[in-house]
């Protein structure tokens, strides 16, 4: 990475503000989730370990630029504590008095963690003066929160204008792993799209053109370009708004672009309606496609056979009822059974491929849902660029 990592900081004694993505569910005050708490340990534990005054910011939820309560990030501190066993201070404010005062009183090799930074409007307004007020609470700026990195907000942004800066542990891992599938990839290169809409992901879909040798396309996306096709989709879903993008972009794909051949569809977008599996071009009038069918399960897994590098964003059907999660977990399994790089991308493909026991078998699997697809598209991400050059 051309970017200053952390282990190239002398932070010891220093005052290090550190961007983190501690957006996680809370209910009846404490962390339900704690997967984002735990990938940002390493480098929490590098700083610790290096004697810094470690300073957290993070955002939680939209609280539209006022004070929440239901969106303080005072559990996460707790949990944090637990997870890194020491006692993670708190301050009530992310600037101001409270702020400054909490930095002041922390000791080398301690912890704190600032109040939800979008409690103040300048945070996702990138306001240069609220920016400075969190820069003058630290000496060094780290970067850890690459679920956060495409959006020019005052903590993942501004703030890094102020201070030398360099990515955490976490960014580089995401940067480093991303980026294979972006510069230099391996060939045969395959790339799995899915999940609910086109319109979502023309981006993404023409950067996998331009890289990738092969585009296995299922999900809702698909019903999209089978109705461009002219096939009758009856109630899935289709954005009739992209059919002329659809048609454009299975002419410039030619025969690199797959979509399924049969569906498993559905009476009702319901947990429990009935099902059947079809042809595309026999979709019962009121039914809706809600996953791909086992024809089309078993040609994405042989185009998937010897591949070098893939890349998966977007599920196969509508994972979070179980009877449409088959096609979804298939692929799981069968990008899980390649032996070349495998990338996943997205929120909900993370949470499908974790859902299937199977994340520990892939390459990587990002944290960062819409970072993830503004990096594979090939979109200059803020927060990143922003830091110091290595
Ligand atoms: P990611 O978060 O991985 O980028 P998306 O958000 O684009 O993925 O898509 C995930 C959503 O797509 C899921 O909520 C899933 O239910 C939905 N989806 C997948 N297939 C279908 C389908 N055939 N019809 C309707 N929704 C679908
Ligand atoms: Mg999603």
């Amino acid at each position: 990475m051309d970017k200053r990592t952390i282990d190239q900081l002398d932070v010891r004694e220093k005052r290090v503000l550190v961007r983190v993505d501690f957006n996680v569910p809370l209910q009846d005050g404490a962390v339900t989730d704690d997967t984002r708490l735990k990938a940002a340990l390493p480098s929490l534990r590098y700083l610790i370990d290096g004697r810094a005054r470690t300073m957290l910011l993070s955002h939680l939820g939209r609280p539209k630029g006022k004070v929440d309560p239901e969106l303080s990030l005072r559990p996460v501190a707790v949990r944090l504590g637990e997870l890194l066993d020491l006692d993670v201070k708190f301050a009530a404010d992310c600037v101001g008095p409270l702020a400054e005062q909490a930095a002041s009183e922390l000791e080398p090799g301690e912890v704190l963690l600032l109040e939800n930074t979008r409690f103040h409007e300048g945070e996702k307004a990138n306001d240069p003066g609220f920016a400075q007020q969190l820069a003058s609470l630290a000496e060094l700026y780290v970067d850890d929160a690459f679920g956060s990195a495409h959006r020019a907000h005052a903590s993942t942004e501004g703030v890094a204008h102020h201070l030398p800066s360099a990515a955490g542990f976490l960014m580089q891992e995401e940067i480093e792993n991303l980026s294979r599938a972006i510069h230099k990839p391996d060939h045969p290169y395959i790339a799995i799209l899915g999940g609910a809409k086109i319109s979502d992901k023309i981006g993404v879909v023409r950067s996998f053109l331009d890289r990738a040798d092969t585009l296995l396309v299922g999900g809702g996306m698909a019903n999209t370009f089978l109705a461009a096709m002219g096939y009758d989709l009856a109630e899935s879903l289709v954005e009739a708004e992209v059919i002329d993008t659809a048609l454009e972009i299975q002419r410039v794909a030619g025969e690199k672009l797959a979509l399924p051949t049969d569906l498993v569809v559905a009476d009702a977008f319901s947990e429990d309606a009935a099902h059947r599996t079809v042809a595309v071009d026999e979709v019962p009038a009121g039914w809706r496609a809600l996953d791909i069918g086992p024809q089309t399960v078993a040609s994405f897994t042989q185009a998937l056979d010897g591949a070098k590098m893939v890349v998966w964003n977007g599920p196969m059907g509508v994972f979070e009822f179980r009877k449409f999660a088959e096609g979804t977990r298939k692929i799981a399994e069968a990008v899980a059974a390649v032996e070349g790089v495998t990338i996943i991308g997205g929120g909900d493909s993370a949470a499908a491929v974790n859902q299937a026991g199977l994340a520990d078998r892939m390459t990587h699997v990002s944290t960062g849902g819409g970072a993830s697809l503004a990096f594979l598209e090939g979109k200059t991400l803020p927060g990143l660029a922003a830091l110091d050059d290595r």
